[in-house]
């Protein structure tokens, strides 16, 4: 790297990505150069919490030993094969998810957006081959304000004006509905040509918006009755997020498709899965769908080892009591610039309450001085979603670095 002497390093490197990538996001304005656990660091050495978990992928922590101690050992044995041949780490990976979560079969993806897409498809399948829905009549259901990806069909039904507009045409067979409303959820369920309702248990791009106790048991049983499929996007709610192994399982709701991305590949990888029992699974035939990275032996490898560390380390138990603490601290606060404190475990967020329509913006650069790292969501919120191994006198210190810095909205 050249010596530059006007130019600091955080302007140097965002210089480079602003000059030659693409401007799809609008990041704070800090470079990172290393993780440990709930840390990062920027390049010019500062150290800071990181309240953003690389949006719930790093729930056990950044770099963990153990997962990347499974990452080096199988990247010096095998890292793909492609589907075309069987691997042993697929083999392993495979039965390990499949008892861990409890359903007959997985079809493991890459990314969150490929097993959304996966789940879909898959839906749609089981509606011609099992419910015998007309051809090409085939429904789903989903909610407004969703987030699910960011692929032309998925953002078919997005209600978010940015993800979509100048995207279209846009692909049908979708009906969106309000969240949280079951009164609407029960008269979409009346075209007998639905196959699936798909929803966030609790919708996190939305900004952590939690919807009211039994509506996930209600809805769950609204498809039973109507033969419809339930499928839970748990890409950013599961994997002990919420402190639950699933958020689902706040209700004892159990998908019928079961959809996982995000810290399944231990913020090492891109590792995504999508779960079902053998009557919707094996409606899928060979040919009909695939990924050439998808279930590679790196991959597997990974996502056992970061399934095994949630287990191991208790994190559901963990993000539930810290996350207790946290939005208990966080309301005794009581300032005048929370409007709301909401969450589940330790995904939580505030809704800003200021004059200045970027006031949340404003708090996360303070933060950022202050050595904690948030995102505003949706203009006003902001959510506060650490790695799930932070402990309580952690917690504490943060909590502190939050009361500080929100006096720079006074
Ligand atoms: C992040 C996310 C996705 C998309 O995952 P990608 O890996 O970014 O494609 C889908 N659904 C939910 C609920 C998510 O939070």
């Amino acid at each position: 790297m050249p010596v530059l002497s006007a130019v600091s390093q955080t302007d140097y490197f965002i210089d480079l990505e602003n000059q030659y990538g693409a401007h799809n996001y609008h990041p704070l304005p800090v470079v990172l150069q290393k993780g440990e656990g709930i840390y990062v660091w920027d390049v010019e050495e500062k150290k800071y919490y990181d309240f953003l978990s690389a949006y719930s992928a790093v729930n056990q922590g950044h770099c963990h030993p153990r997962i990347i101690q499974s990452l080096i050992e199988q990247a010096q044995k095998l890292t793909l094969t492609s589907r075309a041949f069987h691997s042993r780490a697929l083999g392993e990976f495979t039965q390990y998810i499949t008892q861990y979560f409890k359903y007959d079969k997985v079809l493991p993806m890459n990314t969150g957006a490929e097993a959304v897409e996966t789940a879909l498809k898959l839906c749609r399948h089981w509606g011609y081959a099992v419910k015998k829905i007309p051809d090409n009549k085939a429904k789903i259901i989903v909610c407004a304000n969703n987030f699910h990806g960011r692929t032309l069909g998925i953002i078919s039904f997005s209600t978010d004006l940015v993800a979509k507009k100048d995207f279209g045409p846009y692909l049908p067979g979708f009906e969106i509905i309000p969240y949280n409303d079951l009164p609407a959820l029960s008269d979409a369920l009346q075209d007998a040509n639905v196959a699936g309702f798909l929803v966030e248990p609790i919708q996190g791009e939305a900004g952590v918006v939690v919807p009211d106790d039994g509506y996930l048991s209600k809805a769950k049983q609204y498809c039973a009755d109507a033969n419809v499929l339930f499928i839970g996007d748990e890409i950013q709610t599961g994997l002990c997020r919420t402190g639950r192994m699933l958020c689902c399982d706040h209700e004892n709701v159990r998908p019928d498709i079961l959809i996982l991305g995000k810290a399944l590949g231990g913020g090492a990888l891109p590792v995504s899965a999508v779960l079902a029992d053998d009557e919707i699974m094996l409606t899928i035939k060979p040919g009909e769908h695939g990924s050439t990275y998808g279930g590679n032996p790196l991959a597997c490898k990974v996502a056992i080892t970061a399934l095994d560390v949630l287990k191991e380390e208790n994190l559901a138990e963990n993000a539930e009591a810290v996350g207790k603490f946290f939005r208990e601290e966080l309301m005794q606060m009581n300032s005048p610039h929370i409007k709301e404190v909401r969450g589940k475990g330790l995904l939580n967020a505030i809704v800003i309450n200021h004059p200045d329509e970027n006031a949340a913006w404003k708090l996360c650069m303070e933060l950022k001085e202050n050595r904690l790292l948030a995102k505003p969501t949706h203009g006003d919120k902001i959510r506060f979603a650490p790695p799930l191994i932070i402990s309580k006198d952690e917690i504490i210190d943060c909590i502190k670095i939050i009361e500080k810095s929100l006096k720079v909205l006074d």
